[in-house]
């Protein structure tokens, strides 16, 4: 199975994001920890019901980042699915709610809403026919028809579209499926998370990471087989220097930078969200890797309040 396994951003406050995410949005909060390189700082995921692959938003929140500045190299926007019918609902709630949106939009024949959230960050809702029938699920505040069902894709803005295209296609398990304008649509095997779309902006400015960029784009592997593989391929095909595996403990990970300047992360689906806790409780407690359990009282007293009952 190809695809998005997640995407992961910077965002300044912590109770900001988490209210715009599990409120506004109505997304689960999968998992409450912290960045396993930097233990001083939170990692918030964000998903459907058990975080599954295709479904996963996670961040960075650093309370004094400074903003990021889009452009060349950078991910233009993030767009997660909704039933095509729900739109209307959305953009009701976006007016209700104050959060920043565009007029609906056309993009390969699907309809587009372009929002932003509370850091700046380039998000969209893409009315997907069909996508009524899948199981939504809800907190309470997004009605279960209406609930985001994953994501449709991301758009990456880049100078030259031909290399990062060949390691989606040779390596990461896509398919070239459309062209529009500008945009060269890829499509992997899974829905959710099928789409990267590569926006080719010969000479525009280049982008700044900040509060509000996409920190990197995990891609799917189905296990330590598969990625390693993959990474052979990476190495010998396309010059590319992946890291080591990484144990991020729901998941496993190397990373490269591609071509095109976006940090590209290959994950497993294995072992997933509920390695150590269970899906009815998922994301109520800080969890911690066992080679940071040893520090959990330092780590809880640096970490921001949050306040997770909080209703907007
Ligand atoms: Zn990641």
């Amino acid at each position: 199975m190809s695809g998005i396994h997640h995407v992961t951003a910077i965002a300044g406050k912590a109770q900001r994001n988490f209210d715009f995410y599990t409120r506004t949005l109505g997304l689960r909060f999968v998992k409450r920890t912290v960045n396993f390189d930097d233990p001083g700082t939170y990692h918030f995921y964000y998903g459907d019901e058990a975080g599954q692959p295709g479904t996963i938003v996670t961040f960075f929140p650093w309370e004094h980042a400074a903003p990021g500045r889009g452009g060349v190299g950078q991910t233009h926007q993030t767009a997660f699915r909704v039933p095509a019918a729900s739109l209307g609902w959305w953009t009701q709630r976006f007016t209700e709610k104050g959060v920043a949106y565009e007029p609906l939009e056309k993009r390969f024949g699907e309809s587009v809403l372009a929002f932003t959230d509370p850091d700046g960050m380039s998000l969209a809702l893409v009315g997907v026919p069909g996508a009524e029938k899948e199981a939504g699920w809800s907190n309470g505040d997004v009605p279960a028809e209406h609930a985001i069902r994953g994501f449709h894709g991301v758009t990456l803005l880049l100078d030259s579209a031909a290399k990062t295209g060949g390691i989606l296609t040779d390596v990461l398990g896509y398919k070239e499926a459309a062209r529009e304008g500008s945009i060269i649509r890829y499509q992997a095997t899974a829905t959710p998370g099928s789409y990267v779309d590569i926006y080719e902006a010969k000479g525009f400015m280049t982008g700044r990471q900040g509060r509000g960029s996409v920190h990197h784009i995990a891609f799917r592997a189905a296990d330590d087989a598969e990625q390693a593989a993959m990474a052979k391929r990476l190495i010998e095909k396309h010059g590319m220097h992946p890291t080591e595996q990484k144990d991020r403990n729901y998941f496993r990970s190397i990373y490269f930078r591609e071509p095109g300047g976006v940090l590209f992360e290959i994950a497993t689906d294995v072992p997933g969200f509920a390695v150590d806790e269970p899906v009815e409780t998922l994301g109520q407690h800080l969890k911690l890797p066992a080679f940071l359990e040893g520090h959990r009282a330092e780590i809880e007293k640096v970490l921001p309040a949050l306040e997770q009952e909080t209703v907007s």
